[in-house]
């Protein structure tokens, strides 16, 4: 019995040796992945509520890594975040994304992320106007979500960034909204044209009365605010029902579509796409 707690140190040592091994492999791999085109964008449909139209999609990057398959955001971006190769991704994918989205019959919004480093990047207005006329897609079609995190780096210079995109007529949404711990003052000085309400908010609205309370409150300040909230993660009819009820203006999630391949979505004749 002495001797466990040593053998289980050894145990987890081996197993933090691994998880480090895998995390410096997949930095590493990550610097020829782009060359080696083994990023892909699937796209995530948003739906007016209570109509059900399709108003866009967001564009979600995919990893598909040669020997060990698909490898979610979650474990690349903050990797690839801290070796600097995110720009360069980043940049990728908003590009690719254009690219898609200009060959939509109808002309759906198309949303794409942007992480914190890339956003500081200097030349980021620049960038999104050269991709908008390399694609020809129209500057309306374009929304870029931000997250707090991103916009508390340097708020006065993030503003300027803010309105030097949106008056290109690219809009901006602030990403998983509440789980921040400035959001009120975010709002106040930020020119936002949509919130996306966290997925933690919505995953209570069935068990949890208070999360109800905190949704309606959401819901109320983007009304007095005059700012549509799209609300992220519904799973369930009954969190949509809640929502719709509630007057929500718009839904992301798996119960209304996972996110799927261009080729999917084109089959699902939800989109039609000319040459
Ligand atoms: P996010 O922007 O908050 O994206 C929403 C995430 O929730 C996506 O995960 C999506 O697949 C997932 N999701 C959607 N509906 C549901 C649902 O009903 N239930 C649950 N449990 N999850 C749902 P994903 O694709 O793994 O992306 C994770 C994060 O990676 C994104 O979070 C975003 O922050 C980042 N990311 C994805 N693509 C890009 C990109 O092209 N550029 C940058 N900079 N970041 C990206
Ligand atoms: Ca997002
Ligand atoms: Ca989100
Ligand atoms: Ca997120």
């Amino acid at each position: 019995a002495k001797r466990d707690p040593m053998r289980r140190v050894c145990f987890y040592d081996r197993e933090m040796d691994e998880a480090a091994r895998l995390r410096k492999r997949l930095a590493s791999d990550l610097r020829t992945a782009l060359k080696q085109e083994e990023f892909t964008l699937h796209y995530q449909v948003q739906t007016a509520v209570p109509t059900g139209e399709i108003c866009g999609y967001e564009a979600l990057l995919r990893w598909y890594h040669p020997e060990l398959g698909e490898i979610a955001p979650a474990e690349f971006i903050a990797l690839a975040e801290e070796n600097g190769l995110i720009v360069a991704i980043g940049d990728w994918s908003l590009r690719a994304a254009c690219a898609e989205a200009a060959t939509w019959n109808p002309p759906y919004k198309i949303s794409v992320n942007l992480s914190p480093s890339q956003f500081v990047h200097p030349d980021l207005p620049e960038k999104i106007a050269a991709i908008l006329a390399e694609t020809g897609l129209d500057p309306s079609r374009l929304e870029l979500e931000l997250t707090e995190e991103t916009i508390v780096v340097d708020k006065a210079r993030a503003l300027l960034t803010v309105r030097r995109i949106k008056a290109m007529g690219v809009t901006i949404a602030l990403d998983d909204f509440g789980t921040g711990y400035s959001s009120l003052d975010t709002l106040r000085s930020f020119p936002f044209d949509r919130i996306k309400l966290d997925r933690s908010f919505v995953q209570d609205l069935e068990t949890n009365p208070q999360a109800t309370a905190i949704v309606r409150a959401v819901l109320s300040l983007g009304k007095s605010l005059n700012i549509p909230i799209l609300a992220e993660g519904i799973e369930t009819s009954g969190q949509l029902t809640i929502l719709s009820a509630e007057g929500c203006d718009a839904v992301q999630g798996y119960f209304l579509g996972r996110p799927a391949t261009p080729r999917q979505i084109v089959e699902s004749g939800a989109i039609i796409r000319h040459a």
